[in-house]
Protein backbone atom coordinates (compact mmCIF):
# COMPACT_ATOMS: atom_id res chain seq x y z
CA UNK A 1 0.00 0.00 0.00
CA UNK A 2 1.05 3.53 -1.00
CA UNK A 3 1.69 5.62 2.27
CA UNK A 4 -1.01 7.97 2.70
CA UNK A 5 -0.28 10.10 5.16
CA UNK A 6 2.62 13.04 3.98
CA UNK A 7 2.42 15.02 7.25
CA UNK A 8 4.29 18.09 6.08
CA UNK A 9 5.65 17.58 3.03
CA UNK A 10 4.85 16.67 -0.66
CA UNK A 11 5.99 13.29 -1.77
CA UNK A 12 7.28 13.65 -5.29
CA UNK A 13 7.46 10.48 -6.90
CA UNK A 14 10.81 9.69 -6.75
CA UNK A 15 10.86 6.96 -9.69
CA UNK A 16 10.59 7.03 -13.09
CA UNK A 17 9.10 3.70 -13.88
CA UNK A 18 6.26 3.12 -15.77
CA UNK A 19 3.41 -0.24 -14.92
CA UNK A 20 1.98 -0.81 -18.05
CA UNK A 21 -0.59 -3.37 -17.24
CA UNK A 22 -2.19 -4.69 -20.68
CA UNK A 23 -2.60 -8.94 -21.34
CA UNK A 24 -1.03 -8.44 -24.62
CA UNK A 25 2.77 -9.24 -24.92
CA UNK A 26 2.85 -7.69 -27.74
CA UNK A 27 1.70 -4.26 -26.30
CA UNK A 28 4.70 -4.39 -24.43
CA UNK A 29 7.10 -4.98 -26.51
CA UNK A 30 5.72 -2.19 -28.60
CA UNK A 31 5.67 0.29 -25.40
CA UNK A 32 9.57 -0.88 -24.66
CA UNK A 33 10.35 0.33 -28.30
CA UNK A 34 8.37 3.86 -27.84
CA UNK A 35 10.14 4.46 -25.06
CA UNK A 36 14.05 3.10 -26.11
CA UNK A 37 14.68 6.83 -26.62
CA UNK A 38 13.23 8.82 -23.83
CA UNK A 39 15.98 10.81 -22.05
CA UNK A 40 16.05 11.07 -18.71
CA UNK A 41 14.87 7.05 -19.29
CA UNK A 42 11.75 5.70 -17.96
CA UNK A 43 11.57 2.02 -16.41
CA UNK A 44 8.73 -0.21 -17.77
CA UNK A 45 7.14 -2.89 -15.83
CA UNK A 46 4.49 -5.01 -17.09
CA UNK A 47 1.43 -7.09 -15.18
CA UNK A 48 -0.52 -9.06 -17.64
CA UNK A 49 -3.42 -9.21 -15.75
CA UNK A 50 -6.01 -7.25 -14.00
CA UNK A 51 -5.08 -9.12 -10.53
CA UNK A 52 -1.31 -8.33 -11.14
CA UNK A 53 -2.02 -4.51 -11.60
CA UNK A 54 -4.15 -4.05 -9.01
CA UNK A 55 -1.51 -5.96 -6.56
CA UNK A 56 1.37 -4.12 -8.13
CA UNK A 57 -0.32 -0.57 -7.87
CA UNK A 58 -0.85 -1.27 -4.44
CA UNK A 59 2.30 -2.11 -3.13
CA UNK A 60 4.52 0.04 -4.89
CA UNK A 61 4.68 3.37 -6.07
CA UNK A 62 5.01 4.49 -9.91
CA UNK A 63 5.54 7.42 -11.44
CA UNK A 64 2.63 6.67 -13.90
CA UNK A 65 0.17 3.69 -14.91
CA UNK A 66 -0.68 2.94 -18.71
CA UNK A 67 -3.68 0.84 -18.23
CA UNK A 68 -5.32 -1.11 -21.04
CA UNK A 69 -9.30 -0.12 -21.45
CA UNK A 70 -9.81 -4.06 -22.07
CA UNK A 71 -8.38 -6.24 -19.57
CA UNK A 72 -9.28 -9.86 -20.89
CA UNK A 73 -12.81 -10.53 -19.63
CA UNK A 74 -12.62 -7.45 -17.11
CA UNK A 75 -12.45 -3.55 -17.62
CA UNK A 76 -9.90 -0.85 -17.05
CA UNK A 77 -12.31 1.46 -15.59
CA UNK A 78 -13.50 -1.34 -13.14
CA UNK A 79 -9.38 -1.59 -11.99
CA UNK A 80 -8.94 2.09 -12.11
CA UNK A 81 -12.47 2.67 -9.50
CA UNK A 82 -10.91 -0.31 -7.06
CA UNK A 83 -7.51 1.05 -6.95
CA UNK A 84 -8.32 4.62 -6.19
CA UNK A 85 -10.61 2.96 -3.77
CA UNK A 86 -7.86 1.39 -2.01
CA UNK A 87 -5.90 5.10 -1.66
CA UNK A 88 -4.06 4.77 -4.80
CA UNK A 89 -3.18 7.62 -6.52
CA UNK A 90 -0.79 7.10 -9.19
CA UNK A 91 -1.87 9.26 -12.36
CA UNK A 92 -3.59 6.62 -14.90
CA UNK A 93 -2.86 7.06 -18.69
CA UNK A 94 -5.58 4.79 -20.89
CA UNK A 95 -4.45 2.97 -23.68
CA UNK A 96 -7.64 2.21 -25.73
CA UNK A 97 -8.18 0.20 -29.24
CA UNK A 98 -10.27 2.81 -30.92
CA UNK A 99 -11.44 6.80 -30.74
CA UNK A 100 -14.80 7.60 -28.99
CA UNK A 101 -16.14 9.94 -27.16
CA UNK A 102 -18.20 7.16 -24.99
CA UNK A 103 -14.96 5.90 -23.75
CA UNK A 104 -13.44 9.55 -23.48
CA UNK A 105 -15.90 10.44 -21.17
CA UNK A 106 -16.04 7.04 -18.83
CA UNK A 107 -11.93 7.34 -19.01
CA UNK A 108 -12.27 10.81 -17.60
CA UNK A 109 -15.05 10.12 -15.06
CA UNK A 110 -13.27 7.28 -13.89
CA UNK A 111 -10.26 9.48 -12.88
CA UNK A 112 -7.38 8.51 -15.34
CA UNK A 113 -5.74 11.56 -16.70
CA UNK A 114 -5.49 10.84 -20.12
CA UNK A 115 -5.93 7.96 -22.84
CA UNK A 116 -3.92 7.13 -26.31
CA UNK A 117 -4.85 4.88 -28.94
CA UNK A 118 -3.25 1.90 -29.84
CA UNK A 119 -1.79 1.77 -33.08
CA UNK A 120 -1.73 5.58 -33.28
CA UNK A 121 0.96 6.11 -30.44
CA UNK A 122 4.05 7.46 -31.42
CA UNK A 123 7.31 7.52 -29.27
CA UNK A 124 7.12 11.65 -28.73
CA UNK A 125 3.49 11.56 -27.89
CA UNK A 126 3.99 8.83 -25.43
CA UNK A 127 6.93 10.90 -23.99
CA UNK A 128 4.59 14.12 -24.17
CA UNK A 129 1.41 11.77 -22.15
CA UNK A 130 3.97 10.89 -19.38
CA UNK A 131 5.51 14.27 -18.92
CA UNK A 132 2.26 15.77 -18.68
CA UNK A 133 1.00 13.50 -16.50
CA UNK A 134 4.03 13.03 -14.03
CA UNK A 135 3.49 16.85 -13.52
CA UNK A 136 -0.36 16.40 -13.01
CA UNK A 137 0.27 13.97 -9.97
CA UNK A 138 2.69 16.20 -8.09
CA UNK A 139 0.15 19.02 -8.56
CA UNK A 140 -2.90 17.17 -7.50
CA UNK A 141 -0.45 15.19 -4.52
CA UNK A 142 -0.04 18.92 -3.09
CA UNK A 143 -3.82 19.67 -3.30
CA UNK A 144 -4.97 16.08 -1.32
CA UNK A 145 -2.30 17.87 1.52
CA UNK A 146 -3.82 21.29 1.44
CA UNK A 147 -7.16 19.70 1.51
CA UNK A 148 -6.57 17.62 4.87
CA UNK A 149 -3.75 19.10 6.46
CA UNK A 150 -2.88 21.91 8.04
CA UNK A 151 -0.33 24.39 7.48
CA UNK A 152 0.86 26.08 10.74
CA UNK A 153 1.22 22.72 12.78
CA UNK A 154 1.68 20.11 9.59
CA UNK A 155 -0.94 17.96 11.17
CA UNK A 156 -3.80 16.45 9.75
CA UNK A 157 -6.96 19.15 9.79
CA UNK A 158 -10.11 18.68 11.53
CA UNK A 159 -11.97 17.51 8.56
CA UNK A 160 -10.01 14.91 6.85
CA UNK A 161 -9.53 13.71 10.97
CA UNK A 162 -13.07 13.02 11.49
CA UNK A 163 -13.77 10.90 8.54
CA UNK A 164 -10.17 9.11 9.00
CA UNK A 165 -11.63 8.55 12.95
CA UNK A 166 -14.94 7.37 12.11
CA UNK A 167 -13.66 4.71 9.50
CA UNK A 168 -11.11 3.80 11.84
CA UNK A 169 -13.75 3.12 14.50
CA UNK A 170 -15.62 1.21 11.92
CA UNK A 171 -12.70 -1.20 11.60
CA UNK A 172 -11.89 -1.57 14.86
CA UNK A 173 -15.57 -2.66 15.65
CA UNK A 174 -15.29 -5.28 13.23
CA UNK A 175 -11.82 -7.04 14.42
CA UNK A 176 -12.56 -6.00 17.88
CA UNK A 177 -9.73 -3.93 18.23
CA UNK A 178 -9.22 -0.72 20.84
CA UNK A 179 -9.11 2.87 19.74
CA UNK A 180 -7.56 5.48 22.00
CA UNK A 181 -8.04 9.36 21.51
CA UNK A 182 -6.09 11.80 23.22
CA UNK A 183 -7.36 15.34 22.90
CA UNK A 184 -4.40 18.20 24.00
CA UNK A 185 -4.74 21.75 24.58
CA UNK A 186 -2.10 24.44 25.57
CA UNK A 187 -2.32 26.11 28.49
CA UNK A 188 -2.72 29.46 29.14
CA UNK A 189 -1.79 30.08 25.08
CA UNK A 190 -4.12 33.21 25.31
CA UNK A 191 -1.55 34.58 28.11
CA UNK A 192 1.34 33.55 25.75
CA UNK A 193 -0.61 35.69 22.75
CA UNK A 194 -0.61 38.88 24.87
CA UNK A 195 2.78 38.61 26.03
CA UNK A 196 4.61 37.71 22.83
CA UNK A 197 2.30 37.90 20.19
CA UNK A 198 0.80 36.46 17.71
CA UNK A 199 3.68 35.23 15.45
CA UNK A 200 4.79 33.96 18.61
CA UNK A 201 1.98 31.83 19.24
CA UNK A 202 2.09 30.85 15.80
CA UNK A 203 5.24 29.51 16.25
CA UNK A 204 4.55 28.04 19.45
CA UNK A 205 1.34 26.08 17.33
CA UNK A 206 4.49 25.02 14.79
CA UNK A 207 6.67 23.71 17.69
CA UNK A 208 3.78 21.73 19.17
CA UNK A 209 3.03 19.99 15.73
CA UNK A 210 6.84 19.13 15.41
CA UNK A 211 7.00 17.33 18.83
CA UNK A 212 3.84 15.58 18.66
CA UNK A 213 4.62 13.99 14.98
CA UNK A 214 8.15 13.19 16.74
CA UNK A 215 6.22 11.45 19.80
CA UNK A 216 3.82 9.52 18.37
CA UNK A 217 4.12 5.85 16.66
CA UNK A 218 4.08 5.44 13.04
CA UNK A 219 0.57 4.38 12.69
CA UNK A 220 -1.06 6.85 14.96
CA UNK A 221 -2.25 9.99 13.86
CA UNK A 222 -2.48 13.83 15.10
CA UNK A 223 -4.29 16.52 13.76
CA UNK A 224 -4.94 20.03 14.72
CA UNK A 225 -8.33 20.24 16.16
CA UNK A 226 -9.25 23.43 16.64
CA UNK A 227 -7.41 26.83 17.38
CA UNK A 228 -4.35 25.41 20.22
CA UNK A 229 -6.26 21.86 20.92
CA UNK A 230 -4.86 19.23 18.33
CA UNK A 231 -5.92 15.35 18.66
CA UNK A 232 -3.99 12.08 18.79
CA UNK A 233 -5.56 8.72 17.46
CA UNK A 234 -3.59 5.33 19.08
CA UNK A 235 -4.31 2.61 16.72
CA UNK A 236 -3.28 -0.95 17.50
CA UNK A 237 -2.89 0.05 21.34
CA UNK A 238 -4.94 -0.26 24.32
CA UNK A 239 -5.79 1.80 27.18
CA UNK A 240 -2.49 1.90 29.08
CA UNK A 241 -0.86 2.55 26.09
CA UNK A 242 -3.34 5.55 25.13
CA UNK A 243 -2.51 6.69 29.20
CA UNK A 244 1.15 6.34 28.46
CA UNK A 245 0.88 8.19 25.44
CA UNK A 246 -1.08 11.07 26.82
CA UNK A 247 1.26 11.65 29.62
CA UNK A 248 4.24 11.20 27.16
CA UNK A 249 3.12 14.69 25.05
CA UNK A 250 2.63 16.48 28.89
CA UNK A 251 6.53 15.53 29.47
CA UNK A 252 7.57 16.17 26.28
CA UNK A 253 5.74 19.71 26.20
CA UNK A 254 6.86 20.79 29.78
CA UNK A 255 10.65 19.24 28.90
CA UNK A 256 12.41 22.34 26.87
CA UNK A 257 10.99 25.98 26.50
CA UNK A 258 9.64 26.62 22.74
CA UNK A 259 12.46 28.71 20.94
CA UNK A 260 11.87 31.46 18.98
CA UNK A 261 13.23 32.40 15.40
CA UNK A 262 15.16 35.80 17.63
CA UNK A 263 16.45 33.47 20.34
CA UNK A 264 13.88 34.15 22.91
CA UNK A 265 12.42 31.20 24.87
CA UNK A 266 8.84 30.45 26.14
CA UNK A 267 8.13 27.75 28.64
CA UNK A 268 4.77 26.28 27.33
CA UNK A 269 2.78 23.43 28.99
CA UNK A 270 -0.31 21.61 27.52
CA UNK A 271 -3.34 19.66 29.24
CA UNK A 272 -4.12 15.89 27.55
CA UNK A 273 -7.22 13.77 28.18
CA UNK A 274 -7.70 10.31 27.27
CA UNK A 275 -10.04 8.16 26.03
CA UNK A 276 -10.48 4.79 24.69
CA UNK A 277 -13.06 2.60 22.22
CA UNK A 278 -14.97 0.35 23.24
CA UNK A 279 -14.57 0.96 27.27
CA UNK A 280 -15.38 4.92 27.67
CA UNK A 281 -17.11 5.33 24.26
CA UNK A 282 -18.46 3.61 21.21
CA UNK A 283 -19.07 6.52 18.59
CA UNK A 284 -16.52 9.15 17.27
CA UNK A 285 -18.74 11.82 18.90
CA UNK A 286 -19.02 9.81 22.35
CA UNK A 287 -15.12 9.07 21.91
CA UNK A 288 -14.38 13.18 21.56
CA UNK A 289 -16.37 13.97 24.55
CA UNK A 290 -15.48 11.59 26.74
CA UNK A 291 -11.68 12.43 25.87
CA UNK A 292 -12.71 16.72 26.69
CA UNK A 293 -14.05 15.79 29.61
CA UNK A 294 -10.76 14.14 30.62
CA UNK A 295 -9.17 17.27 29.12
CA UNK A 296 -11.19 19.72 31.21
CA UNK A 297 -11.07 18.09 34.56
CA UNK A 298 -6.66 17.80 34.07
CA UNK A 299 -7.55 21.59 33.35
CA UNK A 300 -9.42 22.00 36.36
CA UNK A 301 -6.76 19.80 38.56
CA UNK A 302 -4.09 22.08 37.82
CA UNK A 303 -3.16 22.25 34.19
CA UNK A 304 0.45 20.60 32.81
CA UNK A 305 -1.26 17.20 33.21
CA UNK A 306 -3.08 14.18 31.85
CA UNK A 307 -6.17 12.51 32.54
CA UNK A 308 -8.53 9.46 31.42
CA UNK A 309 -11.98 9.35 31.07
CA UNK A 310 -11.93 6.69 34.33
CA UNK A 311 -10.25 9.25 36.32
CA UNK A 312 -13.01 12.01 36.15
CA UNK A 313 -14.55 12.05 39.12
CA UNK A 314 -18.19 11.25 38.74
CA UNK A 315 -20.18 14.60 38.94
CA UNK A 316 -22.28 15.15 42.29
CA UNK A 317 -26.01 14.86 41.52
P1 LIG B 1 -6.56 27.07 28.91
O1 LIG B 1 -5.32 26.80 29.68
O2 LIG B 1 -7.79 26.96 29.75
O3 LIG B 1 -6.66 26.22 27.70
O4 LIG B 1 -6.51 28.61 28.47
P2 LIG B 1 -6.16 29.18 27.04
O5 LIG B 1 -5.77 30.60 27.20
O6 LIG B 1 -5.16 28.30 26.36
O7 LIG B 1 -7.52 28.96 26.26
P3 LIG B 1 -8.48 29.95 25.51
O8 LIG B 1 -9.45 29.03 24.81
O9 LIG B 1 -9.01 31.00 26.42
O10 LIG B 1 -7.59 30.70 24.43
C1 LIG B 1 -7.10 30.08 23.30
C2 LIG B 1 -6.45 31.12 22.44
O11 LIG B 1 -5.81 30.52 21.32
C3 LIG B 1 -7.42 32.12 21.88
C4 LIG B 1 -7.04 32.24 20.42
O12 LIG B 1 -6.87 33.58 20.05
C5 LIG B 1 -5.73 31.52 20.30
N1 LIG B 1 -5.51 30.90 19.01
C6 LIG B 1 -6.31 30.02 18.35
N2 LIG B 1 -5.77 29.68 17.16
C7 LIG B 1 -4.59 30.35 17.06
C8 LIG B 1 -3.57 30.43 16.05
O13 LIG B 1 -3.62 29.78 14.98
N3 LIG B 1 -2.49 31.21 16.29
C9 LIG B 1 -2.38 31.94 17.45
N4 LIG B 1 -1.30 32.66 17.62
N5 LIG B 1 -3.33 31.91 18.41
C10 LIG B 1 -4.43 31.13 18.22
MG1 LIG C 1 -5.70 26.32 25.90
MG1 LIG D 1 -8.64 25.86 23.84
Amino acid sequence: MQPTQTQGSVRVPDNRTILLIDDDRLQYRITQALMRGFRPAYELEWASSYEEGVELLLRRSYAACLLDFQLGRRDGLELIREVTEKGCHTPIIFLTSESSETVDIQAMEAGALDYLIKGEITSSMLERALRYALRLGVTLERLRLLATHDELSGLMNRRAFDSWLSEELERCGRFSHVLGLVLVDLDHFKSINDRFGHPAGDAVIRETGRRLRATIRNVDRAARYGGEEMAVVVTEGDGQGTTLLARRLVEVMAAEPVRLPDGSEIPVTLSAGAAWYPRDARDPAGLVAAADLALYAAKRSGRNRAMTFGEVPARPE
